[in-house]
């Protein structure tokens, strides 16, 4: 193998989606929905595949209907006029958006900045394309270890991230709303990162694959609408997080043309275009998503969710992280112990305790979760240890499965 890819590890999503098939454990895993998406999207995505035009390549900026939804949709929320022909591109999820955008902008040896934790195909999507991570701590208050916190109060240092930035420094990775911690970045914290950025000539890619879902108080800010940030900012967007069809593999990148034309080039060279058919079943549901109150009712039905599943680590005086937006909860382990004994395979003797909690979790208490140490860079991966990643974009009943099922541990 290539240099490129013989240091990978198992990734967790290959260690833990198998593991919830083997076990038949309740899947709070990789962050996909165990329903589908609106009806009206699947009537979409079944006259899409019956139309020839539907059928073949795409533009690969992708297919106009779905552009002038997309600006559509996004050109109120960016308070910007986004034009659909210069301003927007569909990738192959919001993935190979980034892929594409880090092959872009990325020369052997330059530097991007990451928050750790981290969404972890970050990493790999930069070192595939030579770049070389460099991590800025968020961190979260000491109390965090016995009492819930609110994802707001994990912070990040702006002097540290400073701190971080070298001649080979290029561009600086956001996740808002943040997986796996849920923090939604305030517009203060914002306009601090994107200073940094100004003042040092940096890209901004913004992934906000979650920016449907937040709840209230939290609201979406885009780091994009602030001061003349648009400028140097790539949004990254996501179909699958917004419409339950995360296999449909639908994103996009949302930037001034300056910019973006240089993740079109990549892209194009990587997948061309996009599966049509769903693109064009997406960009009815956007249409269809106007005139509905579907974004309200989801956040909603996600308000609720959060709180059927958090409930259960209340009762079991588990100290968690309250997330503001995506559908994900960071749970506080220390009080669970697995035995000192317990046989675990092979493939988890060099992770982190929490691979074994959470392997544990999935064979004897029937519930799948993710390590968040994949998240974290080899040196700090201690710092996660005691921790668990569970998701909640499942069906309630689902949900209350898994917390009749998380009481084993009291
Ligand atoms: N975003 C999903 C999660 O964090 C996983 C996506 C993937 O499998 N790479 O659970």
């Amino acid at each position: 193998p290539s240099q490129k890819v013989a240091h990978f590890e198992r990734d967790v999503w290959s260690i833990f989606t198998p593991l919830a098939v083997e076990t038949k454990a309740i899947n709070l895993g990789q962050g996909f929905m165990n329903f589908n998406p609106p009806d009206f999207v699947q009537e979409a995505a079944n006259q899409a595949i019956h139309d020839v035009g539907s059928n073949q390549y795409s533009h690969p900026r992708g297919r106009p209907r779905l552009r002038q939804a997309l600006a559509k949709s996004y050109s109120p929320l960016f308070g910007r006029q986004l034009d659909p022909e210069s301003e927007v591109i569909v990738t192959a999820g919001a993935n190979e958006g980034m892929f594409a955008t880090f092959a872009a902008f990325l020369d052997e040896g330059d530097e991007v900045i990451c928050m750790e934790p981290f969404f972890d195909q970050y990493i790999s999507n930069i070192t595939m394309n030579g770049g070389v991570p460099v991590y800025v701590p968020l961190r979260a208050p000491a109390k965090a270890a016995t009492e819930n916190i609110s994802s707001h109060e994990w912070k990040l240092d702006i002097n540290e991230l400073r701190s971080k930035i070298t001649k080979r420094t290029r561009m600086i990775v956001i996740n808002t709303p943040h997986n796996p911690i849920g923090k939604v970045f305030d517009e203060e914290e914002l306009i601090a990162i994107g200073d940094v950025a100004e003042e040092h000539n940096l890209i901004i890619l913004s992934d906000e694959v979650y920016d449907r879902l937040y709840y209230e108080p939290a609201k979406q800010v885009r780091i994009a609408t602030l001061k003349n940030f648009w400028d140097r900012t790539i949004t990254v967007g996501s179909g699958g997080k917004s419409y339950a069809a995360t296999g449909w593999r639908v994103g996009w990148l949302i930037g001034p043309n300056e910019l973006i034309q240089y993740s079109l080039a990549a892209h194009t060279r990587v997948v061309f275009c996009v599966n049509s058919p769903c693109q064009e079943a997406l960009a009815i549901g956007l249409e269809k998503s106007q005139d509905l109150p579907y974004f309200q009712d989801q956040i909603k039905a996600y308000t609720k969710k959060r709180q059927i599943l958090s409930a259960v680590f209340d009762e079991l005086g588990l100290p968690y992280t309250v997330p503001d937006g995506s559908y994900f909860i960071l749970v506080n382990t220390t009080n669970v112990q697995f035995p000192n004994n317990y046989e675990f395979p092979d493939i988890l003797e060099s992770r982190a305790k929490d691979f074994k909690m959470c392997y544990w979790l999935a064979k004897e208490i029937g519930v799948v979760a993710i390590p968040p140490s994949e998240f974290y860079s080899k040196e700090n991966r201690n710092l996660a240890e005691d921790f668990a990643r569970f998701a909640f974009c499942k069906s309630d009943d689902v949900l209350e499965d898994a917390v009749v099922a998380l009481r084993k541990l009291a």
